[in-house]
């Protein structure tokens, strides 16, 4: 059969592999000149540098056929994220552990003191079921904690108040009561040794696989294929044609500099003032390389306007009655499937996707092998 993946980030390049790999002719075409879609990574021509062109990019997963999956098609060595937070003139560790609770407070709590500490003098326990993220933030761990490291940082952000945010947000973040200080939990955690482009590479790498870059998909393409999967916009899909549905987009400002300039790969800024979330210095992603360069890219947020590349899905109150409506023409769309962070306009990290991918994928061979017509393969995402 004839397969066109709209797309030629995470979710095209691995639903496309499966297809291939089972003997289906696939065509992956991006409006971008490069593959790898936001997880793609260049080398700096200057520096050396292996820059994440569009942002950040940490693997981190417990799902092991996952973690297999990647290592299949590139080198994964150990990294683990351990952000810094500028706030109130001073430096801290994130997530919120305890050196952060003593460098903040002026004490030397043990962990056990510490929670008790934060339970009983800091935290609102007279809120029961946060809701919003402000909520959740009183919750556990108070004014004062909330107030230097959360509350700006999510304005500019989100460019919302905290009170109308939901509570999900923070939940991402951990509070912790020793000196762990990395951001994240999972099992597996990594950094392919030669970028996320390089490896996506190698999973398009397939006889099957035909890549067509620059090339911007429209509608009338779906006529010639058995099924397309679609990783771009899903409003965008049907011309925005009940409006716009909200994201919020980055500005990267790109400076250079001569040594090493912060000394961790991502400094986050709490305060409303500093009109960036942060400051990321790519080669500290990759520590086992040494560049005497470095390229850095001070983060800024804002509303996405038409023509700007979307990053965030909103997903507040007004968004997703405008979801429910985008999902109901995508669920009578033929032979189209919508997939990945923009498809299903959802915050997916890459893990998640690949894992969705491997799934949409199995379905589509077993509709196929069972005889079964190809309807669209859409996960929930209300
Ligand atoms: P995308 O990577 O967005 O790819 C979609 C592709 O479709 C794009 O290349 C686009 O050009 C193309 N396209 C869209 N419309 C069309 C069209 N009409 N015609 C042709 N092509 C089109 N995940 C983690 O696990 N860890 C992290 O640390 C992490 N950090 C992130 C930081 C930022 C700032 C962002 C934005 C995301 C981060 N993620 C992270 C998530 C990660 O980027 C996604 O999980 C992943 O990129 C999703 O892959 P995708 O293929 O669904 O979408
Ligand atoms: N956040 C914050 N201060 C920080 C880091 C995170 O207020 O220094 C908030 C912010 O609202 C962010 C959320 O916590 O969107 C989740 O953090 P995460 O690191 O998962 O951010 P994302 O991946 O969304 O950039």
């Amino acid at each position: 059969m004839r397969f066109l993946m709209v797309g030629a980030g995470l979710s095209g390049a691995v639903i496309g592999r499966e297809l291939a790999e089972q003997g289906h002719d696939v065509t992956v075409m991006d409006s971008r000149d490069h593959i790898g879609g936001n997880c793609h990574t260049e080398r700096d021509t200057d520096t050396g540098v292996m820059v994440h062109v569009y942002g950040p990019h940490i693997f981190h997963t417990d799902d092991e056929d996952v973690w297999n999956y990647v290592n299949r098609y590139a080198n994964f060595l150990p990294y683990k994220n351990r952000v810094k937070a500028t706030s109130r003139g001073q430096v801290f560790s994130l997530p919120i552990n305890l050196h952060t609770i003593n460098q903040f407070f002026g004490t030397t709590l043990r962990p056990d003191e510490a929670r008790r500490f934060i339970t009983e003098k800091q935290a609102d326990t007279s809120i029961i079921d946060p809701q919003s993220f402000e909520e959740q933030a009183m919750r556990f761990v108070g004014r004062d904690l909330y107030e230097a490291f959360f509350k700006g940082y999510t304005i500019k952000q989100w460019g919302c108040h905290p009170s109308d945010l939901p509570a999900s947000i923070l939940k991402r973040l951990p509070v912790r009561f020793n000196y762990d200080d990395n951001y994240f939990f999972h099992k597996f955690q990594g950094m392919p040794e030669n970028g996320y482009t390089e490896m996506i590479a190698g999973i398009l790498d397939h006889p099957g696989i035909t890549v067509q870059l620059s090339t911007t998909f429209s509608r009338a393409m779906v006529d010639g294929f058995d099924h397309v999967f679609y990783s771009g916009p899903l409003d965008g899909y049907f011309d925005y044609e009940l409006g716009r549905l909200g994201y919020r987009t980055l500005d990267f400002e790109r400076f250079t500099y001569d040594g090493d300039y912060q000394g961790c790969a991502v400094m986050n800024y709490g305060e409303e003032q500093v009109p960036y979330t942060r400051i990321t210095e790519h080669k500290h992603f990759s520590p086992w390389e040494t560049h005497q360069g470095s390229v850095c890219y001070r983060e800024y947020s804002r509303a996405a306007e038409p023509g700007d590349i979307p990053y965030y899905p909103i997903r507040q109150v007004k968004e997703k009655a405008l979801l429910g409506k985008y999902v109901a023409l995508a669920e009578t769309a033929e032979n189209v499937t919508f997939v990945g962070r923009l498809g299903t306009y959802r915050y997916l990290d890459m893990d998640v996707t690949i894992r969705e991918s491997l799934n949409t994928a199995g379905a589509v061979l077993k509709a196929i092998s069972d005889g079964d017509s190809l309807k669209p393969f859409f996960v929930s995402v209300l």
